[in-house]
């Protein structure tokens, strides 16, 4: 008999166990420090779970080893997670390659899994067990907590720090002390970001289509379309989070700046091109005065602050406007330029970059160079965009390992 402990009930974690199970010779104890397992997947996806993306490509994840992650991104294990739904009877409601459960709710995800892991007798879930350290003795792993246990082989598949009250506040990284592993410096992801201006109050509440640019020293790193929020500290909304990611990582050395799109239907195109749109626009409205103009494009407060910048009068037109002034309207609408000093902290934070290092991981099988320690999901230095993508790496990592435990 192989006793084998896993460290944390969350997505990664129940998936583990569950393909681990299928070994009859393994004896799989799950360790939750919640009152139950999966907390965390009740509040995903806004209570419905977005639990995997059909465009299941490397580009839509970061990681300091990309090189090493990009074995595992692949359709053959898109498959896997997806046949791995279907087996426990998940029907798929797909909206822009977004997977949700046909019954929108987060909480069917959170019954599969457990009823799935109740049909197996060689499962047992142990809830309200805070493990606090975990040891190596005599080549076999001892877990303290409210009991202390031995096992073969260790699971730690805790989380990370983000959405602490969940459960994952980042103690996973104290168990893992004891082994030495080199670990990626960890930041708050998908999250919102903050910058410092005078205006922000003013916009505060607006939910707007946009493109967003982010910008690092000046070089374009991404562009993102979507709905962004305009808040009292910045910018949120799932486009801003998929920038987040990135820029979060480079904010102590260097400059972040993210540029809005207002005029998203117009991007790809020249400054001249621009002009000459916005001159036709003026003729067919009969050169009114510019807030008026703007007030039949954009949101009225966004227009108030972009004519507080420019500083136009009531009586000012775009007939009127200098042809400097015309440039600077032009920018503001396409270009609006905040530069990012901040971000919300793991409270507010979907996921977690950083982590483990994948240079201490068979990715094939995330066991760890420390013989006999697996490690899955948001522990480790993996972080995916908003879609489905974060599930998609606690998932897929949960099987990689059950399956090698399970043969
Ligand atoms: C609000 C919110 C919405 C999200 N929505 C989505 C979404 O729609 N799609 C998507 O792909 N991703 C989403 N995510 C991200 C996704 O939920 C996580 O990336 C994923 O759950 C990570 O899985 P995990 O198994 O690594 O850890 P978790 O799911 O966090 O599970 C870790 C478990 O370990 C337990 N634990 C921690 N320490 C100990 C200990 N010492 N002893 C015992 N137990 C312990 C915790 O209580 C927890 O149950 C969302 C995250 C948040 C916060």
């Amino acid at each position: 008999m192989t006793n084998i402990i896993i460290i944390g009930g969350g997505a990664s974690g129940l998936v583990c166990a569950i393909k681990a199970a299928k070994n009859k010779n393994n004896h799989i104890t799950i360790l939750e420090r919640n009152s139950e397992c999966a907390k965390k997947i009740l509040a995903t996806g806004n209570g419905r779970c977005n639990y995997f993306n059909d465009d299941f490509t490397i580009d839509h994840y970061l990681s300091n080893n990309n090189k090493i992650l990009e074995k595992i991104i692949t359709k053959e294990n898109k498959e896997k997670v997806l046949s791995f739904f279907e087996s426990l009877g998940i029907v798929p409601k797909i909206r822009n390659g977004y997977y949700y459960p046909f019954s929108n709710q987060a909480q069917t995800i959170k019954e599969v899994l457990l009823k799935k892991i109740e049909s197996f007798t060689n499962i047992e879930i142990k809830n309200d067990f805070y493990v606090e350290k975990v040891e190596v003795k005599n080549n076999r792993f001892k877990v303290f907590g409210k009991e202390e246990l031995t096992s073969d082989i260790l699971v730690i598949s805790t989380g990370s720090f983000a959405s602490p009250k969940s459960g994952s506040d980042g103690n996973g990284f104290k168990l893992l002390k004891e082994f030495n592993l080199r670990t990626v410096k960890t930041l708050p992801a998908l999250t919102a970001l903050t910058t410092k201006a005078p205006f922000l109050k003013d916009w505060q509440g607006v939910r707007c289509e946009v493109e967003l640019s982010h910008y690092e020293d000046e070089q374009l790193i991404r562009k993102e379309p979507g709905e962004v929020q305009l808040t009292k500290t910045g910018i949120s909304g799932i486009c801003t989070f998929n920038i987040s990611n990135r820029l979060i990582r480079g904010l102590s050395s260097h400059k972040e700046v993210v540029k809005i799109n207002f005029l998203p239907f117009l991007k790809n195109i020249s400054k001249y091109e621009l002009l000459e749109w916005f001159n036709n626009r003026n003729s067919l409205l009969n050169n009114p005065n510019i807030k008026d103009n703007l007030n039949a494009l954009l949101n009225n407060k966004v227009v108030g602050v972009i004519t507080d910048i420019l500083k136009v009068t009531k009586e000012d037109t775009w007939n009127s406007l200098s042809t400097t002034k015309k440039e600077k309207l032009l920018s503001l609408l396409t270009e609006f330029e905040l530069e990012i000093d901040g971000y919300q902290d793991y409270e507010h934070a979907q996921s977690t970059s950083g982590g483990v290092s994948l240079e201490e991981i068979n990715i094939l099988t995330m066991e760890s160079t420390y013989p006999n320690l697996y490690l899955l999901g948001e522990i480790l230095d993996v972080v995916g965009d908003c879609g489905g993508y974060n599930l998609g790496f606690a998932w897929l990592s949960g099987i990689l390992a059950g399956t090698k435990l399970g043969e």
